[in-house]
């Protein structure tokens, strides 16, 4: 029952934030799923029915990369996808891509950033388990990745947006501020710059010429059928996996599945590549090993797949797991910039974070450090403002000409809820938030009644998607607790997060998996034949 009521909580990113146009209809499958298989590892068949020298798992965004460069590189690829069509999340998603250090884009608008600069916000931002040599290959060559993508036909669009926004309008694409940049303290470790690249067209028209560059190369693919047990041999060495074909999509209903049928060996002689995606629509892997994330809604595309099948299949040869505990749960005060000018409060009515911090910061401390609770409360000149501006707002729960008399209406402490305004606009007038470093320009003291409250709670809408995955060196092979590799296996994206295990700021999945994609392909096709 918990299953198909967390299925059913599932939405689009898109959809949930209303900001990029329909697409994503992450509830078109929801309460369906697709079924889990059995990852044990299997001894060679005596017989194979397909063979190449790299076989990836997961035709998305990070399986596509693996797929061109292992092709281009000559070698022979097949790649297997689970759903009726290729794309995955990357070609549902808003499109955005976390590239910086100088990019062509960010120089036509007079953004002078380095490769240092980029490396240490990634740093700073991406947390202590953050792999650092990873994030500085991925500072180091982000121009050479965006050359590499553009190459092949992914057009960013060329506007530059100032200001707080969650993502250019789809229709546009352009460059943005896409993380905590501009917020303290980030914006004094390392000079402020936008590295948010989309395309007009959002994540279809990153996804859709990297696909029309695959087509062109001999990449073999078959659809609706899904990777499931690793095929080992006696020293460990991964040589193949068994997959099971005619899996129905349950994003796509009404596709007919291709003529082939059950279990299918499919030799690699070179390597196989995991790239099949995180786990945030599985509700045994969150309940064990990341349950806050339960409460909040899981973010695909209509098919859903983010199951954690190619964690599982990594985990049953030895694979070393990385972060499984962290997600991003996105919840926004933003955009426009002038709702930053309320204060966000907990359940007794305290601050709990800088109202103008990326939406992870905000999402994770609601559902991690609330227990799912949060208030917006504004005064009446600052939600003016915000609504002129353009500001979404739903019913309030409760107004009043009195902070201490609001404070009812959201079972708070009124002295509590007093004293955390009062503080708060002592502060604001001398341009100054000492608790959470929130940026002058949103600093506006809350003094004119009446005040109002809106929930900004769990309840109210909190999407995430899983970002801890495989643990891999920095050529993506999949590494096992002692930090050995096991031979045969690499892995990419959301299953094997390169620098994002603990965080996210927008941009920083497609790219990372992108990169890692690549870096897989090139690595399995230079491998030794088995
Ligand atoms: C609505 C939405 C908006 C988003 N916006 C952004 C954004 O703007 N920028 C950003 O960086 N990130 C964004 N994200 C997150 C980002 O899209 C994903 O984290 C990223 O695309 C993951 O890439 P991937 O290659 O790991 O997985 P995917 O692109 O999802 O590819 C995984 C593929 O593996 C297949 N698969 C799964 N299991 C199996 C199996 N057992 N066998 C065979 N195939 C299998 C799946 O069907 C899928 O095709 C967004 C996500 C969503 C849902």
């Amino acid at each position: 029952m918990i299953v198909k009521e967390f299925l059913n909580k599932a939405v689009s990113r898109r959809g949930f934030l209303g900001s990029a146009g329909a697409g994503a209809a992450g509830l078109a499958a929801a309460g369906l799923g697709f079924q889990q298989a059995d990852a044990a590892p299997l001894e060679p068949p005596a017989n194979w029915d397909y063979e190449a020298d790299v076989v990836v798992i997961g035709y998305g965004g990070a399986g596509t990369c693996a797929a061109i460069e292992a092709a281009e590189a000559g070698a022979s690829v097949l790649a297997i996808e689970k759903t009726t069509t290729a794309g995955g999340n990357t070609s549902h998603s808003g499109g955005i891509v976390y590239l910086g250090g100088g990019t062509p884009l960010q120089k036509m608008h007079g953004f002078d950033d380095t490769p240092e600069n980029m490396y240490n916000y990634l740093v700073a931002q991406m947390g202590p388990t953050a792999d650092k040599n990873r994030i500085q290959i991925y500072s180091e060559q982000s121009v050479g990745h965006y050359d590499w993508l553009t190459q092949r036909g992914v057009v960013f669009g060329q506007k530059f947006w100032e200001g707080k926004v969650v993502q250019p309008p789809s229709e546009e694409g352009g460059l943005s501020f896409s993380g905590n940049e501009a917020n303290s303290p980030y914006s004094e470790i390392a000079i402020p710059m936008p590295r948010g690249h989309m395309p007009a067209g959002a994540g279809a028209q990153v996804y859709a010429p990297l696909k029309a560059t695959a087509d062109k190369l001999p990449i073999q693919t078959i659809y609706n059928t899904q990777g499931e047990r690793l095929v080992v041999d006696k020293s460990g060495a991964v040589v193949g996996i068994q997959v099971r074909s005619g899996i129905p999509d349950p994003g796509v209903p009404n596709a007919t599945p291709v003529a082939l049928s059950g279990e299918i060996f499919v030799k690699a002689n070179k390597g196989v590549i995991l790239t099949t995606g995180g786990f945030q629509f599985n509700p045994e892997m969150l309940a064990q090993y990341a349950p806050w994330y339960l409460s909040a809604f899981p973010l695909g595309g209509p098919s859903q797949v983010d199951d954690g099948s190619g964690i599982k299949m990594g985990q049953s040869v030895g694979a070393a797991l990385y972060d499984l505990s962290f997600a991003s749960p996105w919840k926004f005060v933003y955009a426009p910039g002038e709702m930053c000018k309320c204060i966000l409060v907990d359940q007794v009515g305290a601050r709990f974070v800088g109202e103008s911090r990326y939406g992870q910061d905000v999402g994770d401390l609601i559902i991690r450090r609330n227990g799912g609770v949060a208030w917006q409360i504004f005064d009446t000149p600052t939600y003016e403002a915000a609504k002129a501006a353009g500001g979404f707002f739903s019913e309030p729960v409760g107004t009043a000409d009195t902070v201490e008399e609001l404070a009812a209406s959201i079972n708070v402490d009124p002295a509590i809820l007093a004293n955390t305004v009062s503080f708060y606009n002592e502060q604001a007038k001398q341009g100054k938030d000492p608790l959470f470093l929130k940026h002058e320009e949103f600093l506006t003291p809350l003094e004119t009644g009446p005040f109002l409250a809106f929930d900004f709670g769990v309840s109210t809408g909190i999407a995430f998607i899983t970002l801890g995955g495989l643990r891999c060196t920095e050529n993506a092979e999949v590494i096992n607790s002692f930090g050995e590799i096991i031979p045969g296996l690499y892995s990419a994206g959301k299953t094997a997060p390169g620098i994002n295990p603990e965080y996210y700021v927008s941009g920083s999945a497609v790219g990372d998996g992108t990169f890692w994609g690549r870096a897989a392909g090139r690595a399995a096709a230079a491998a030794a034949s088995r």
